[in-house]
Parts: structure tokens; C-alpha cells; sequence
């Protein structure tokens, strides 16, 4: 009983289990949250294409959040929830520690110099062999597809590809069977009617959060609305679900619901002045109210509804893509094209002037088709890369009917890398050289597509790198040095130092997270296509 009582009321078993729990939580490797001055800096995002400004927090120099730059014209202070958790990924366990080589089935880590010294090797005897080396990108607007681009021209290759997208669909459509120049805008800030035929601009299409801010000033919660929103697609999607109207059509049914818009804009004295309209007014008047809808299950009714909201209306815009943002049909596109330059809609973005000066045109890659390119390699009648760099892609697991593109992949003679992150990609790959978080590296982007105006942002690191990782231009650049390759650059910053005064921005504006926007337009003079047009 004595012993009993003495147990319960002597400090000492509670002292030791207080202490166990202080020690066991004390060791060396348990995180520790930092402190200090909290701090938050501008950069823009490339997390994805759209290319948002962002504030990176920070507490004693260690990034823990994101939060959109109020100050911003176009993102207006938004992210998505992918930006929002930037910061977290900068420590994501995926991350790719450092330079990694296959080796057997495993990899296994070797040094940067070691990487360098292996491509090396195995590039100087491909120079000058066209289409042994080969890149597929997934970044649409950055500069460094100059230097990726410049360094496989330097080596005798141009098999340069984008990964699909809406930006590459409209590049074939507008660049390739309409021969224009420069790229195809939306000005979404002065339209009175904006009508998405498949674009789901609120969710996947473009520059999604300027897409919406520019729609949400326009329709308050209380005052008066200023935009009409129309949505024509075969699935509800989030533009659907917000839109004035929803027309509902058949899955391949939108080129032939643009055309038959297009047919009764002629049929009301609308005309267009670019090249090969009396062709295309021939192939739109084959798409009357009752093809239409046969072709795309869209009522008569529905049909003139639409037409006459875009003849009403002072400033339409018409913005065509798919509902999953990878990129519709060409014909789909290249009608888009076409119905807004009937409505005299028609925005043409200029190209800004290229750093690398002997890296092919950026319209011209982006007019490529890589799924078609894979489909050669496949069935042997374009060459199989002997050397494939993947650059901020992952087409093992993102092009159509991936598990028989990544056995094409697989072919190469050496599948090279730039992830980050691993993923699918990366883990087929023969060797992987991280690219940093887009947080802890200079980037750029020029004119994301979906914007209304030409534009040009500056990404700079702001946040400490994590692990070993190398900007992939600046590897490039080295390993082009070492293959004599001369690209007129020896570093990354100075190509976007080149870049940002032939635009004529200002580069401390830029770091500090401002946006060069040029007014200048670029050329419209192109072909409404007709011919090439039926045939996609
Ligand atoms: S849409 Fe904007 S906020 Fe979202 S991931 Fe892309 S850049 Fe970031």
C-alpha cells in the first residue's frame, strides 16, 4: 500500500518521461522552422506556360509560400493551386538529387564534369549526321529553346519538337497552312463577347489565371456585366459551367460548328481581307445549318443564336482550342483564325528578336508535329536519335497513346533528361541532368500563349537551391563549347541579357518582377488556306 502511494506521488517516473520525450525530439536531423525577417519576392512563375506573377515568401531566407504580385496587370495577384504550393516543391522527395546515369536498371549518381565529358564523347561523332540527335521541349515560350534549338542546328540537326498544345496546334494552323508570321493573340481585356469553341479558357486554355481575372472584371458581382460569355464544346467544363450559354457539340463537331458561324457571317456581308477568302467562302457555304448539324449536333436554332450574338456584338473574340489545353484539331484552329478575322477580331502578335541568332524561328518549331516525328521514328522512316534531350517535358507519361510513345522513346541511343523532378521521362531516361526548380533559376518567357498583347517576362532565382542541379542552357552552352559549337554566348544570363535589349526592355524592371507589354502588332497577311483546311 506504502509502496503503492509512493509510486503515484514521487516525481520521478513523470520527470523521466518528460525528459524521454524532450530528448527523443532533439536530434540533429529533425527540420527546424527558421527565423527571421519574413520577406517576399517578385519573380514569374514557370511552373506551367502561362507564366503568372508570383511573390515567393520567405522567413530568414528559406522560401515556405507563394502569393500572387498584386501589382501585376494580367495574373492581377491570382495563382492556381499549383503555384501556390511552389514553395513545397522546391523540397518535393521526386526532386532529382543531382547528375544521374542508368546503370543496369538502377542509376547510379555521377558528377556534372562526368556528364559533360560522356555527351560529350558521344555527340562529336554524330556532328553533321541529320536527325541522329534530336530534342523534344515542353516549354513554349522560353529563350532557352534558342540555345537548345541553336546548339542541334550547330550540330547539323533540326529535329527540334514541342510537346502538343494548343500554342503548337494554332502554330501549324496559322504558320503552317495559313504561311503567317509571328503568333495568334486573344485580347480578351477589350472584348464584349468572348465565344470558346472547345477552349476552356478558365481552367486548362492558355494563361488561365489572367483568362479569368479578365473575364471576372468584366462581369462583377454587382454592377453591370460588360462581357457576354458563350461556350460551345462537347463537355461541361469550367468555362461551361460559368458561360452565358453553353451550346452543346459533338466531340469532333467544332470545326464544322466554326464554319458554319463563318458561313453565316459571309451570308451577312462580313469578309475578310486576307488571301484566299472567295476559296474559303466556297467551303464555309458547305456548311449550312443542317450539315452543321449533322456534323456537329448543334440545332439550327442554337446555331443562328450564336451568329447573330457575334454580329451584335462590338468587339468579339473567338478562342479556339481543346477542353484539356493539349492542343485540338488544326482545322478547328485555322477556322478560328478565320471567324475572327471576319469579325475583324483578328490579333497577330510580333515574334521578339532572337538572341541566338542562328537558333531556327520559334514559329516555325512550333508548327511541327512530334507525335507525327515519333510515328516516322517508330515505323523506321525517320531516323532513330541517336541522342534525345527531353527539355521541361514528360512524354512518357503526357503525348497521346504514351505507353507506345515510350517504347519509342526508349529507342533512342541515349534518351537524355533535364527534369527536375522524376518523372516518367526521367525514369526511362539514360541520363538525367536536373534542371533547378523554376524558382531557383534565371528563366524567361516571351509572349505566353493566350495573351492579347506581346509580352516578356523575366524569371530569376529566389529561392536557395535545394539539390545539385544545373540551368539546362548553361549546361548546353558548356558542352557546346567543348563541341565547338558556337552559339555567341557563354553563360545563360548574358542570352538573356542579348534578348532583353534587343526588345529594348529594361532588365532591373524586369528582375524586380515588372512586365515588358509592346502595343505593336504584327502582321496579319496570310491565307485563309481553303484547300489545306478541308483536308485537316
Ligand atoms: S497558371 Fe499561373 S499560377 Fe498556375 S501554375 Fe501556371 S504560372 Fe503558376
Amino acid at each position: 500500500m506504502g509502496g503503492a502511494a509512493g509510486t503515484l506521488f514521487t516525481p520521478i517516473p513523470w520527470k523521466l518521461a518528460d525528459d524521454s520525450s524532450i530528448w527523443s525530439q532533439n536530434w540533429s536531423w529533425i527540420p527546424r522552422l527558421k527565423s527571421g525577417a519574413v520577406t517576399a519576392d517578385a519573380t514569374y512563375s514557370k511552373l506551367c506556360s502561362a507564366g503568372c506573377a508570383v511573390k515567393v515568401k520567405k522567413v530568414g531566407g528559406l522560401a515556405f509560400g507563394v502569393k500572387g504580385n498584386a501589382d501585376n496587370a494580367l495574373s492581377q495577384g491570382g495563382v492556381c493551386p499549383l503555384c501556390a504550393n511552389g514553395a513545397q516543391m522546391l523540397r518535393s522527395p521526386a526532386r532529382v538529387a543531382g547528375p544521374l546515369k542508368k546503370d543496369g536498371s538502377a542509376f547510379k549518381a555521377i558528377s556534372w564534369d562526368e556528364a559533360e565529358a560522356l555527351l560529350a564523347d558521344k555527340l562529336k561523332g554524330l556532328k553533321g549526321q541529320s536527325g541522329k540527335v534530336a530534342a523534344i521541349s515542353g516549354d513554349g515560350s522560353g529563350t532557352a529553346n534558342e540555345v537548345l534549338s541553336g546548339f542541334l542546328a550547330g550540330l547539323g540537326s533540326s529535329a527540334y519538337y514541342y510537346m502538343p498544345s494548343d500554342q503548337t496546334t494554332m502554330a501549324k494552323a496559322w504558320n503552317g497552312i495559313m504561311g503567317g508570321s509571328g503568333q495568334i493573340g486573344y485580347d480578351l481585356e477589350g472584348a464584349d463577347l468572348v465565344l470558346c469553341i472547345g477552349a476552356d479558357i478558365m481552367d486548362a486554355f492558355g494563361p488561365t489565371v489572367r483568362n479569368q481575372k479578365a473575364i471576372a472584371a468584366k462581369r462583377p458581382i454587382e454592377g453591370d456585366k460588360t462581357v457576354t460569355l458563350l461556350y460551345a464544346g462537347p463537355v461541361r467544363t469550367r468555362t461551361a459551367a460559368v458561360a452565358d450559354t453553353w451550346v452543346p457539340v459533338s466531340p469532333d463537331g467544332g470545326a464544322a460548328f466554326a464554319l458554319g458561324l463563318a458561313n453565316l457571317l459571309i451570308k451577312s456581308g462580313k469578309g475578310a481581307s486576307l488571301g484566299g477568302f472567295g476559296e474559303f467562302a466556297e467551303l464555309a457555304a458547305k456548311f449550312g445549318p443542317d450539315a452543321v448539324e449533322k456534323a456537329a449536333g448543334v440545332k439550327t436554332e442554337a446555331l443562328m443564336t450564336v451568329a447573330k450574338a457575334l454580329l451584335m456584338a462590338k468587339n468579339p473574340v473567338v478562342v479556339v482550342g481543346s477542353g484539356s489545353g493539349q492542343g485540338g484539331g488544326v482545322a478547328l484552329a485555322a477556322a478560328g483564325v478565320a471567324l475572327n478575322a471576319l469579325l475583324g477580331s483578328l490579333t497577330v502578335l510580333p515574334e521578339f528578336p532572337k538572341a541566338v541568332s542562328h537558333a531556327p524561328d520559334r514559329s516555325g518549331l512550333l508548327a511541327k508535329d512530334v507525335v507525327a516525328w515519333l510515328a516516322d521514328v517508330d515505323a523506321g522512316k525517320a531516323p532513330t536519335p541517336e541522342v534525345l534531350f527531353v527539355y521541361e517535358a514528360n512524354p512518357a507519361y503526357a503525348l497521346p497513346q504514351a505507353a507506345a510513345m515510350a517504347k519509342t522513346l526508349d529507342k533512342a541511343g541515349l534518351l537524355v533528361s533535364f527534369s527536375t523532378y522524376m518523372d516518367e521521362t526521367a525514369a526511362l531516361a539514360d541520363l538525367i541532368l536536373p534542371a533547378p526548380h523554376p524558382f531557383e533559376r534565371l528563366d524567361d518567357a516571351q509572349s505566353p500563349y493566350g495573351l492579347g498583347k506581346a509580352t516578356y517576362l523575366l524569371a530569376t532565382a529566389v529561392a536557395a537551391p535545394e539539390k545539385d542541379c544545373k540551368s539546362t542552357p548553361d549546361f548546353i552552352l558548356g558542352l557546346a563549347g567543348k563541341l565547338g559549337v558556337d552559339l555567341g554566348f557563354g553563360a545563360f544570363e548574358d542570352v538573356l541579357k542579348a534578348k532583353v535589349q534587343a526588345i529594348g526592355a529594361d532588365w532591373d524592371a524586369l528582375a524586380a518582377g515588372g512586365a515588358f507589354v509592346s502595343d505593336r502588332k504584327g502582321s496579319a497577311q496570310a491565307d485563309l488556306g481553303a484547300s489545306a483546311l478541308a483536308k485537316a
